[in-house]
């Protein structure tokens, strides 16, 4: 299929073109570099340096590239600056969001896989999380893409558009070629990594008194390729129907868990300084995987949180200053 990736340049973003490529598709990266990097972008991909909020250059796109299927990333993504800045949050995932829609019908392309993200459970009472919870985001990110999420079943309703929604937990590790590299870094993993690269500096952790077995917050960690490989399976439904998928592993880890497995991972100390909770962060997110594992076959092979942090501890020793743009 030739399939359209909006936030390609981006760290998950780019992983996905380089699974949905050795899954035999073609990729065209559409991406603005807001927040991407050129150097992210496969070799073997199309790349278009753009905005979704500029039309004519989206449509363009779509139509000229013959474009079957979009799998829409470009998002803002941060619990904590969400907070803060809640316009940004539904400008970039639900007004971009909606531009690419009507692009997409105005061409007749009806069908998108979109990186959604566990954020719109909120604060689950029960764990693990199956898709059919309640939704009642915390913060402004969740709440944007439960939004968008529901744009898209009136969108199918009514216009036929089919799309699968894939609610991401906790995205980590990296492939051969592409890893995490963002400004300013907020997520554990890089920032624990860059303390043991750089044997300087500390770990905030932001919370050591939740409701978790050690106080700290626990999230399922899941590596990036397992998650790209999803988009890719994602694909196959949309001939038939509309879906929402949990993407995780069933298994959480707590903040200090985190940081000890690091420390083993990369034979280094790794300091860390308790911080007060940020706003937003729900104290446990563990997904059920069951649905996306019985109805596309999702077969996780990088599960183990050594791996992951092994893979992300490889790219970042490989890529010191990371795309060094
Ligand atoms: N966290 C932390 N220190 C950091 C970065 C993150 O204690 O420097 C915590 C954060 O509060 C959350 C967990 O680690 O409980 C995962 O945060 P991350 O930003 O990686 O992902 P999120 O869960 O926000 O998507």
């Amino acid at each position: 299929m030739k399939v359209l990736v909006t936030g390609g340049a981006g760290y998950i973003g780019s992983v996905v073109v380089e699974q949905l490529i050795k899954h035999g598709h073609e990729a065209v990266v559409y991406d603005n570099l807001s927040k991407g990097h050129a150097a992210a972008v496969a070799p073997e991909a199309a790349f278009i340096r753009a905005d979704l909020m500029n039309r004519d250059a989206l449509v363009r796109a779509l139509d000229q590239r013959k474009i079957e299927a979009v799998i829409h990333m470009a998002a803002s993504s941060l619990v904590g600056e969400s907070v803060q800045n809640p316009h940004l949050y539904f400008n970039n995932n639900v007004g971009a969001g909606l531009a690419l829609l009507d692009a997409m019908l105005t061409v007749g392309v009806k069908k998108i896989v979109f990186s959604s993200t566990a954020a719109v459970y909120g604060s689950p009472e029960t764990m693990p999380i199956t898709e059919d919870a309640p939704q009642n985001p915390t913060n402004p990110y969740g709440e944007s893409k439960l939004a968008f999420e529901r744009m898209l079943r009136w969108y199918d309703a009514a216009y036929q558009l089919r799309y699968a929604s894939l609610r991401y937990f906790n995205a980590a590790g990296a492939s051969e070629r592409f890893g995490e590299d963002h400004h300013p870094e907020t997520h554990l993993i890089p920032n624990v990594l860059r303390v043991a690269a750089t044997g300087s500096g500390h770990v905030d952790i932001f919370g050591e008194n939740y409701n978790t077995p050690d106080g700290t917050c626990v999230r399922d960690y899941i590596h990036v390729i397992d998650l790209a490989d999803a988009h890719a399976l994602a694909l196959n439904v949309l001939e038939k129907r509309s879906e929402i998928f949990n993407l995780g592993y069933g298994s959480g880890y707590s903040v200090a868990e985190v940081v000890e497995m690091a420390r083993q991972v990369t034979k280094r100390w790794i300091s860390t300084e308790a911080a007060p909770r940020r706003a937003g962060d729900p104290p446990v997110l563990i997904a059920s995987p069951d649905k996306i594992m019985r109805d596309l076959g999702w077969n996780p092979r990088h599960s183990e949180l050594d791996q992951i942090i092994e893979s992300a501890w490889r790219w970042s020793l490989a890529h010191p200053n990371g795309y060094g743009e």
